[in-house]
């Protein structure tokens, strides 16, 4: 992946929005929507099995399906394209803009604490950006482009 591309799959914070399941062209997105087709009218039949398959969690596919649903329809851009629909009081976006870096690892003022981050994202937050100014953030980028975000 070039650089560029890196760059906007990554927010200012270093977190991966194409593996978030708010990311319009993210894999969970994807393969929601690739499950909720091939579900098709899963319904009737969830209902049926509840009784002939005598198995209760059945009972459940209309909260399961309402979570498809929900993941099916998300529409966020990414971190530098649009505005996160998870961190609402993030403060890096608009801030690395101002300082002109694209990750805060770069700034004279890292580690800050003007990132409006909650204790668990700020720890986070450091140990990427740390991890980025150590080993470089392609190297960053290599180890988790792969795995789960969650
Ligand atoms: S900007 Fe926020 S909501 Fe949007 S994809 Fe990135 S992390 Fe997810
Ligand atoms: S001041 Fe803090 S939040 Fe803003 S760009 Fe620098 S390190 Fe990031």
């Amino acid at each position: 992946m070039s650089h560029n591309n890196i760059l906007n799959s990554l927010g200012s914070c270093g977190i991966y929005c194409s593996k978030c399941f708010a990311y319009k062209d993210g894999i969970i997105k994807q393969l929601s929507s690739d499950l909720k087709e091939n579900l098709g009218n899963f319904d009737i039949y969830a209902e049926r099995f509840v009784n002939l398959l005598n198995e209760a969690v059945f009972e459940k596919y209309p909260d399961f399906k309402e979570m498809l649903n929900h993941f099916s329809n998300v529409e966020c851009g990414g971190c530098r394209k649009d505005e996160c629909k998870l961190f609402v009081d993030c403060k890096v976006k608009q801030c690395s803009k101002d300082h002109l870096v694209d990750f805060c690892f770069e700034c004279s003022e890292f580690p800050c604490t003007q990132h409006g981050f909650d204790e668990h994202l700020e720890k986070r937050w450091l140990t990427i950006q740390n991890k980025m100014k150590e080993n470089g953030v392609q190297s960053y980028f290599n180890e988790i482009k792969d795995i789960p975000r969650y």
